[in-house]
């Protein structure tokens, strides 16, 4: 028997929703497949159903074939129709899992940017995790592992499979063991969790036995089969799932190892502070490896959205990933330099660099430890007014470094990323979560959801963009979003869905026209009247707008009659204003917020503002420059947003500037 359905399940079957249905339908007796476009495959190997990429809002079928089929397909049906399956679970996820169970992507860092040598900059790679660090090398090659070479006779295959079965329950078992003890945090858990599910896979060990029984020795049929599944997670079009080739050659090397009867190579004696250099380190080792005396990785493999990338990312270890067979001009060198916001590495830095930096990575630290004081600060002026220093984020793992630093709120949470990292279109559900997640962590403080700012220079799958001459003055930000109601409806019932979890504020991006406010507010109207003749719960939320066009600075005494608050942003309103494309180096002079035509140009929002008394906030780059700070609260901004990295500074700048008046 059989039903269909569609997907609900947040982000598809990726990794740890895929495992989790896995055990359920394991937990059935009869035989389940999960159909999709005409390709069947069983339930009940997490491997095979990963690949079959099953995403949210696809539909599939669950065929079961059993004494309790009925049962199996009622359970499976119920789970993928789940937003939230496989979700809200113990720390055992597939990655560090934030409020609303979301599994964490990466930073939007460019995923593949070519290795190539770079004359200034020594060799480029992908930027996988920032900071900047300089050591010692520490080559990590450990040597190929390769089969025997000849083919088995028939009566040494049962006990090759032996072999190989032994091997396999070993790794698990080592995995188990790294499981049960402290030491490991709850992100690298998961990893460890994602690769132990790979190991147990019927599809790994299946296609090994069947290479071995082949008369293939145990490495050779671990080597081709481990290669196959990997090729399969190649060839998938999802970066995510690209990334899983690596963990599966990962867990095959460690089955090699097993039957070899070695242990890899260890990295507890690298040394305080050194460059970890290889051309690819499982998870499964480097979540092990003393990561606190690493100062920085440095990989042939990899990218973005690979585990070494995240790992090295959640404990702040600069990382250069992909560099492809470039790495091997560093297996001889002694001292690296790496640049983790750039992706550069250079090999054996000169004096200049080198004392460069030094200087990079003292200063760093030293402005870092300085400035912690100023966490808990809730900046006032003398005349008792607080400024607001608030976060812009992209995602909801970025919430957590957004809090450390001691941001008062979003001030800008661009939603950008959630459309752009999805194959399709979000879901209002998906968005609903994602938002109410937002405001639900910062609450009481508000967080500023600007709606969906994009254009043909970024396109994203579900939304045609034509070919412009332009896009900087073209369809984009919230010109599209009012010729795509359909779109832009579901982003702003999402928005009034998620008002009820906190303090949800809306921002509308590259307004030029105050009918693009009105026609906006007719559509608020509508959803909300959609909402309460469905029963669905909601709530209003104020509605500003971004400062970024001239136009919006001209017309700002009347658009600060329509609007709850201004945010200004400075980086387009610089583009703009100075007639500068914001992305070309060759006019980077023009491109300056201290240009007097810019500052002018804020000075006159920020009066318009103050004069209608509604919140005036900045939420471009300028908004976390100490040297204007001081500036911007005297023109009357009493909301500052900017990267976590500058909340303390601009804080300390803050109470500085009120300690002297
Ligand atoms: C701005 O233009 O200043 C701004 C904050 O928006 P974005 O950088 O996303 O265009
Ligand atoms: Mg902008």
């Amino acid at each position: 028997m059989e039903r269909s359905t569609i997907v609900r399940v947040h982000e598809g079957l990726h990794a740890r929703p895929a495992t989790r249905f896995v055990k359920l339908a394991k937990g059935f007796e009869s035989d389940v497949e999960l159909v999709k476009d005409g390709k069947a495959v069983s339930a009940k190997s997490s491997v095979k159903l990963m690949l079959l990429a099953v995403k949210e809002n696809q539909e599939v079928t669950v065929r079961a074939n059993g004494a309790d089929a009925i049962e199996a397909i009622e359970a499976l049906i119920g789970y993928l129709e789940n937003p939230r399956a496989g979700l809200d679970d113990e720390a055992d996820t597939q990655s560090p899992a934030n409020d609303a169970g979301q599994e964490v992507a990466p930073a939007p860092v460019p995923e593949s940017a070519p290795a190539a040598l770079d004359r200034a900059n020594g060799l480029r790679g992908v930027a996988a995790s920032e900071g900047f660090a300089i050591g010692p090398a520490f080559a990590h090659f450990p040597a190929d592992i390769a089969g025997q070479g000849r083919m088995l006779q028939a009566e040494e295959i049962g006990g090759e499979i032996d072999r190989f079965r032994t091997a396999v329950r070993a790794v698990q078992a080592r995995m188990d063991d790294a499981l049960a003890q402290d030491s490991l945090s709850a992100g690298d858990r998961g990893i460890v969790a994602a690769l132990r599910d790979i190991a147990a896979d019927d599809s790994l060990t299946c296609e090994a036995e069947s290479l071995i029984r082949g008369g293939n020795d145990a490495i050779s049929a671990v080597i081709t089969a481990a290669s196959t599944i990997a090729a399969d997670f190649s060839a998938v079009d999802d970066h995510y799932l690209n990334a899983r080739a690596d963990d599966v050659h990962a867990v095959g090397r460690q089955i090699c190892l097993a039957l070899l009867g070695q242990d890899d190579v260890s990295l507890e004696n690298i040394p305080e502070g050194a460059i970890l250099i290889a051309d690819d380190i499982g998870a499964w080792d480097l979540a092990r490896a003393p990561l606190k005396r690493i100062g920085g990785v440095v990989c042939g493999h990899g990218g973005a959205t690979s585990h070494i990338a995240i790992i090295a990312r959640s404990h702040g270890i600069p990382a250069v990933l992909g560099l492809g067979d470039q790495v091997n001009a560093l297996r001889t060198a002694r001292d690296v330099a790496l640049d983790g916001n750039a992706g550069h590495v250079i090999i054996d830095p000169d004096a200049a660099t080198r004392a460069d930096f030094v200087g990079r990575v003292e200063a760093a630290a030293k402005e870092r430890a300085g400035l912690t004081v100023f966490k808990a600060v809730t900046p006032k002026l003398a005349d008792g007014r607080i400024i607001e220093v608030a976060a812009n984020i992209g995602s909801l793992e970025e919430i957590e470094a957004a809090q450390e630093a001691g941001a008062m709120g979003v001030g800008l949470f661009r939603t950008e990323l959630l459309f752009m990292r999805h194959l399709h279109l979000p879901s209002e559900d998906m968005q609903a979560e994602t938002y109410a997640a937002l405001a639900k962590a910062f609450a009481p403080y508000p967080v500023i959801v600007r709606t969906l700012d994009i254009g043909g220079d970024k396109p994203i799958a579900g939304i045609e963009f034509p070919d412009e001459e332009n896009p900087f003055l073209g369809w984009r930000g919230i010109r599209m979003c009012l010729d795509r109601p359909d779109i832009f409806k579901r982003q702003l019932r999402a928005l009034l869905r998620a008002a009820v979890h906190g303090h949800i504020k809306v921002m509308l991006p590259m307004v030029s026209d105050i009918g693009e406010v009105r026609q906006t507010r007719v559509l608020v109207e509508e959803c909300a009247a959609e909402l309460k003749a469905e029963g669905v719960p909601h709530a209003t939320f104020d509605l500003g707008v971004m400062i970024e066009t001239p136009a919006a600075v001209l017309i700002a005494p009347a658009l600060a009659k329509e609007v709850a608050f201004f945010s200004i942003g400075t980086n387009d309103l610089t583009q703009y204003i100075m007639a500068a494309d914001r992305l070309n180096p060759t006019v980077a002079k023009l491109n300056d917020v201290t240009n007097p035509a810019v500052m002018s140009a804020i000075e006159m929002t920020a009066k318009a503002g103050v004069a209608a008394g509604i919140m005036v906030g900045m939420c471009g780059e300028a908004a976390g420059r100490p040297d204007l700070i001081a500036t911007f609260v005297k023109m009357g901004l009493t909301e500052l947003s900017m990267s976590p990295a500058s909340i303390q500074r601009a804080k300390k700048t803050i109470m500085a500037m009120a300690a002297a008046d």
